[in-house]
C-alpha cells in the first residue's frame, strides 16, 4: 500500500523528460515517428471504411471520417511543429483515446472490431515515455472501460462466437497491460535515479549536464528569438579559505554560496555549478535587472559576519539569440560572461563586469560597500 502511494505521488516532470530526450538528440526523431503514427491511424480508418459490413453504420462512418479528417492535421503538427507543451500533450492523449473509443464503439460488428482495441497500446507507449502515474492510470482505466464495453457488445451481438471473443479479450489484456505496466515501472525507477545525474551532490544545484538540459527547455518556452543574459561567478582567493580553514569548511562555503545564488536568481533562471567555486546563471530577464541583481548578490556574498568572509568576481553578458540554437549560443554567451568575470578578477576582484562587444566594461562598484 505504501509503495503504491509512493508510486502515485512520484514527481514526474514532463519538462525534464522532454529536456532529457532533447539532450540525447532523440526528440526530433520521436516527433517524426509520432506524426507518421498519426497518419497510420488515419490510414487504418480509411481501410476500415472500405471493408464491407464494418464501416456501414452511419454513426461509425462519422467517427471514422472524423478520424481521417483530424489525423491529417494532427500528424502534420507533429511533423513540422515544435514539441507540445504539457497541456497540449495531455490534450493529445485525450483526443487520441476518445476518438479511438468512439470508432470502436460505434463501428458495426463489435466482435470483428474488438481486436482493434490493441491500438490503445500505441497511446499507452507515448504516456509511458513522457507522462507520470496519473495520466498512465487515466489512459489505462479509460482503455479498459472502452474495451470492456466493446467485449460485452460483442458477446450480446455474436453469442455463437463467444469463445473467440473471450480469446480476443485475454490477448488484449496481455497486449494492453503487460508490457506498458512493466515498462512504466522500470522507467519511473530509472528516471528517479537519472534525474540525480543532473545535479551536483554538494550543493544540490544543477551540474553541466542538468544545465544543458534545462537550457534546452528554455527553448520550449521562448519564441523564435530570445533576449538572454548570462552571469558567471567565481569566488576570489578561494584556495586561501581551503588552506586556512580546511577543505570541509571550504565545502560549507561553496554550499552557502550556491544557496545565496539560488536566492538571488530563483527559477525560471537556470543556475549551474560549473565546477569548484565557479557558478553560472542564464535567464531571460532584462539586462539592467540582472546587473542590479548581480550587484546585490556580490554584496550578499561578501558578508563580513561569515566565518571566512570572501568576495566574488561576477561577469555578465547579454545578447539576443535564436531560440532553436539556444544551447549552442548560450555557451558562446557564457564564455563572454567568463571573460568579463576574469577581467573583474584581473582588476582586483569583488566587482560586476559587463561584457560589451569586444571589450568588457566595468560596472561601478557600489561606493557604499
Ligand atoms: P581566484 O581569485 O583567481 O579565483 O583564486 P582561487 O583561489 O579562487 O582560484 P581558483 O578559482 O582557480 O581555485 C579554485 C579552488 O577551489 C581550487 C580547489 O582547491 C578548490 N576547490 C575546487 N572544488 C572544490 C570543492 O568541491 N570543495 C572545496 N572545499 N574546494 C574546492
Ligand atoms: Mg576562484
Ligand atoms: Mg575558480
Amino acid at each position: 500500500m505504501n509503495s503504491l502511494r509512493q508510486w502515485w505521488s512520484l514527481p514526474v516532470d514532463y519538462g525534464w523528460n522532454v529536456a532529457y530526450a532533447r539532450s540525447q538528440r532523440a526528440l526530433h526523431i520521436t516527433r517524426i515517428l509520432i506524426g507518421v503514427f498519426c497518419w497510420l491511424y488515419g490510414t487504418a480508418a480509411v481501410i476500415t471504411l472500405s471493408i464491407p459490413g464494418l464501416g456501414d453504420g452511419s454513426l461509425g462512418r462519422w467517427a471514422l471520417w472524423f478520424t481521417v479528417a483530424t489525423t491529417v492535421p494532427v500528424g502534420l503538427a507533429w511533423l513540422i511543429g515544435g514539441w507540445p507543451s504539457r497541456q497540449m500533450s495531455i490534450a493529445f492523449v485525450f483526443y487520441a483515446d476518445v476518438v479511438l473509443a468512439a470508432v470502436l464503439l460505434t463501428t458495426d460488428g463489435p466482435s470483428a472490431v474488438l481486436p482493434m482495441a490493441a491500438m490503445f497500446t500505441v497511446m499507452g507507449s507515448y504516456v509511458v515515455g513522457f507522462h507520470g502515474p496519473k495520466l498512465f492510470t487515466f489512459h489505462h482505466v479509460f482503455a479498459f472501460a472502452a474495451t470492456a464495453a466493446l467485449y460485452l457488445s460483442a458477446l450480446v451481438n455474436d453469442p455463437e462466437r463467444r469463445l473467440q471473443t473471450n480469446l480476443y479479450l485475454v490477448m488484449l489484456i496481455l497486449v494492453m497491460f503487460s508490457a506498458p505496466l512493466i515498462c512504466h515501472c522500470f522507467l519511473m525507477l530509472l528516471r528517479r535515479d537519472a534525474s540525480g545525474a543532473f545535479y551536483d551532490p554538494l550543493t544540490g544545484m544543477q551540474n553541466r549536464r542538468g544545465f544543458d538540459a534545462a537550457i534546452g527547455n528554455l527553448e520550449v518556452r521562448s519564441g523564435s528569438h530570445a533576449a538572454v543574459v548570462a552571469v558567471v561567478i567565481d569566488l576570489d582567493n578561494f584556495k586561501a579559505v581551503n588552506d586556512q580553514y580546511g577543505h570541509e569548511h571550504g565545502d560549507t562555503v561553496i554550499r552557502l554560496t550556491a544557496s545565496r545564488i539560488l536566492d538571488a536568481f530563483p527559477a525560471p533562471a537556470v543556475t549551474v555549478r560549473l565546477g569548484g567555486e565557479e557558478f553560472a546563471i542564464v535567464c531571460l530577464d532584462g539586462v539592467d535587472t540582472v546587473i542590479d541583481r548581480s550587484e546585490e548578490l556580490r554584496i550578499r556574498l561578501c558578508d563580513a559576519t561569515d566565518r571566512s568572509p570572501l568576495t566574488a568576481s561576477i561577469g555578465v553578458a547579454h545578447t539576443v539569440i535564436e531560440a532553436r540554437g539556444i544551447v549552442r549560443d548560450v555557451h558562446v554567451l557564457l564564455s563572454r560572461a567568463d571573460r568579463a568575470m576574469y577581467r573583474a578578477k584581473r582588476i582586483g576582484g569583488n566587482r560586476v563586469t559587463v561584457y560589451e562587444d569586444e571589450e568588457p566594461s566595468i560596472h561601478p562598484v557600489d561606493e557604499r560597500q
